[in-house]
């Protein structure tokens, strides 16, 4: 049986996960109305990895026998004076996901739910690898987004990144 706080805390990450789709979703539509396409499809391609993890914890809930509540999606806030304002929110954002996981990590550790801690570890690496994205994005456009030749390099390289389903199978 699943402790309540943990069980209350993974049915939350749902929700935060669809949340952080959306906000990446309107990270796209940001760049999409600056005509940086390349940008709008990287933030597209990362609103489709949050979704995935919204239905893993979804489904890990479901395949333990687990009571599942669906809450409102927030709408989504951000605020861009200029187009890095969007990458540091994206950071920001990431950083404050990562403390979401490592709190339900805490609740299940302290509940011995090894079965929850070996399932977070996946999140646990990934919320690692999105960080690194998230300040790699940030690291390129300081190199190259105040000049407007580089910029459009850049906004081709982004519009390379094709998406891949998570490597995570439940
Ligand atoms: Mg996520």
């Amino acid at each position: 049986m699943m402790n309540e706080k943990v069980r209350a805390l993974l049915n939350q990450q749902i929700n935060k996960e669809f949340y952080s789709a959306y906000l990446y979703l309107d990270f796209s539509n940001y760049f999409k109305a600056n005509n940086l396409d390349g940008f709008a499809n990287w933030y597209m391609i990362q609103a489709q990895e949050e979704r995935d993890h919204a239905l893993l914890f979804y489904q890990y809930l479901q395949n333990n026998n687990q009571d599942v509540t669906l809450d409102a999606i927030a709408k989504p806030e951000f605020t861009a004076a200029e187009h890095m304002d969007v990458l540091k929110a994206g950071l920001a954002h990431e950083e404050y996901v990562t403390s979401l996981i490592n709190d339900i990590y805490a609740e299940a550790y302290a509940n011995k739910d090894f079965r929850t801690m070996q399932f977070l570890d996946w999140f646990v690496k990934e919320q690692g690898e999105e960080e690194t994205n998230a300040n790699d994005l940030i690291a390129k456009m300081e190199l190259f987004g105040s000049d407007p030749r580089s910029l459009y390099l850049l906004n081709q390289e982004l519009g390379t990144r094709v998406y891949t389903a998570p490597s995570l199978v439940l």
